[in-house]
């Protein structure tokens, strides 16, 4: 496993190769720990073509760029991508919006905002995903005004299950269902998104913070910037690193080489252990455009370790410290499987199926080694000590919280079944993991 995104998922194949074919053995997601079980891989070229797929396929799933850790987008029938539909970033001026294909990574539409003076609010740790999937999944950044990036989208395009063109926009009946959607509704091809005007960041990072200094100052810390992120190998007392990222159009503060008796890091930094900086979005202080600056990794290198899993769990903002609490006591069972952990802001949203649904959320994410066998032991003790804060799982990551469990943390879930029920009552779009959420 590389950790490349050109790993063989079906978003990544190149123009002229069949656009139907069986399913290359071995086709994985983007972690390598999920071999799709797809009996065919679909790459329309055209609105046409997808609609004559989805319109005669008996069961079908989208796929985005297969950065999701576990079978969310698996399917034993037909699996498409949207990859390779036309990519366009269409600006509407008069209304601060854009919308964009749904199978382009954020890296290309972030590109193309930018050139035109826009920004988006948000952006997950790394640009490499498409815009559809990660909105599908709940996908977030930090910030504690910063809700995840499907709380920016205004507006949805998606084949629905007869092959016709279904759309809903914000304010219709369903639009809270229809975009963090688990991909169960339809094969999204345009999304709508709020857009800002353009703003530059400075990221700093700051080592050596006492992982005490949480409990006396955690709402001074996580909004002492735009976006903050705090990292940690639970090895040591101490936070390994702090990165804040900055609006430099927001109030100036002082950059001190010692705060929250932490130091400033003399030189870029890797959040993981061991690993190159040059894979790390710009830091130092270094003014630069948010779409370079809010993801931590650079667009053309490998994100985060390449060779891992991941976890990640939200509880309403109050439970924070009961959580860090919990999962710091099992230090010793984690640390020895873990890479790094990073706990992030997420503010509260509309969305029926996310888990900040009208409650403002603390992330604690865990990125692991890749040896399976020995990482389920641990996430399965986390989720026992983190059960108590009602923490929910990420959609997109490994978990194995009981599925009842999961299902009495949404409480819109009958809402998004209804939806579910008037856009697919044949459940097409579903899968074993839907089946088992939803
Ligand atoms: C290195 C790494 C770092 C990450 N960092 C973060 C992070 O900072 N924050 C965070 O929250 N998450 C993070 N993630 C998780 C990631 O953002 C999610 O798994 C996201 O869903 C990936 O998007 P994708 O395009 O690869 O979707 P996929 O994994 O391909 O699909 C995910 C879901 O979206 C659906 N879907 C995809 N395309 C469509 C479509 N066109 N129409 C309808 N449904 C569709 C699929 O059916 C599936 O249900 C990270 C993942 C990796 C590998």
């Amino acid at each position: 496993m590389t950790g490349d995104t050109t790993d063989g998922t079906p978003g990544d194949e190149q123009a002229g190769r069949p656009v139907t074919h069986a399913t290359p053995s071995g086709t994985r997601n983007w972690a390598g720990n999920v071999t799709f079980g797809a009996a065919r891989v679909h790459s329309p070229t055209s609105l046409g073509e997808l609609q004559e797929i989805v319109g005669g396929a008996e069961r079908v799933r989208a796929l985005g760029t297969g950065h999701s850790f576990n079978r969310i987008a698996d399917t034993p029938a037909d699996l498409v991508s949207v990859a390779r539909l036309p990519e366009a970033v269409a600006i509407d001026h008069e209304r601060a919006q854009a919308t964009v294909s749904a199978g382009m990574r954020y890296a290309q539409v972030c590109r193309a905002l930018d050139d035109s003076g826009y920004a988006l609010h948000n952006l997950g740790s790394l640009p490499h995903i498409s815009v559809a999937g990660a909105c599908a999944t709940g996908t977030h950044g930090s910030g504690v005004t910063n809700a995840n990036l499907a709380a920016a989208v205004a507006g949805v395009e998606w084949v629905a299950a007869d092959g016709s063109v279904a759309s809903l926009a914000r304010g219709d009946a369903g639009f809270d269902g229809a975009v963090l959607s688990l991909g169960m509704l339809g094969v999204a091809t345009r999304l709508t998104l709020d857009l800002e005007p353009s703003f530059t960041v400075r990221q700093d990072v700051y080592e050596d913070m006492p992982l005490g200094r949480l409990a006396t100052d955690l709402d001074e810390i996580v909004g002492s910037a735009y976006s903050v992120s705090l990292f940690t190998d639970w090895t040591s007392p101490s936070f390994n690193q702090v990165w804040l990222k900055r609006r430099t159009d927001a109030p100036e503060r002082p950059t001190p080489r010692r705060w929250m008796d932490a130091h400033l890091a003399d030189g870029p930094r890797h959040p993981v252990p061991g690993m190159p900086a040059g894979n790390c979005t710009e830091q130092m202080g270094k003014p630069g455009p948010w779409y370079q600056r809010l993801p931590h990794f650079r667009p053309d290198l490998v994100p985060s370790a390449g060779d891992e899993l991941q976890t990640e769990y939200l509880v309403a903002r109050p439970h924070a410290l009961a959580a860090v609490e919990a999962v710091a006591a099992l230090a010793p069972r984690i640390a020895p499987v873990l890479q790094i952990c990073e706990l992030r802001t997420v503010a509260r949203d509309e969305l029926w199926l996310s888990p900040s649904y009208r409650r403002d959320t603390f992330a604690v994410h865990f990125t692991w080694t890749s040896d399976v066998e020995a990482v389920m032991p641990v996430v399965r003790d986390i989720e026992a000590a983190l059960a108590p804060v009602g923490a929910l799982p990420h959609w997109g990551k490994v978990f194995t919280t009981a599925p009842e469990v999961v299902r009495a943390g949404f409480e819109r879930l009958d809402d998004a079944r209804r939806l579910r029920q008037r856009y697919d009552p044949g459940a097409k779009f579903t899968n074993a993991f839907v089946e088992t959420y939803v």
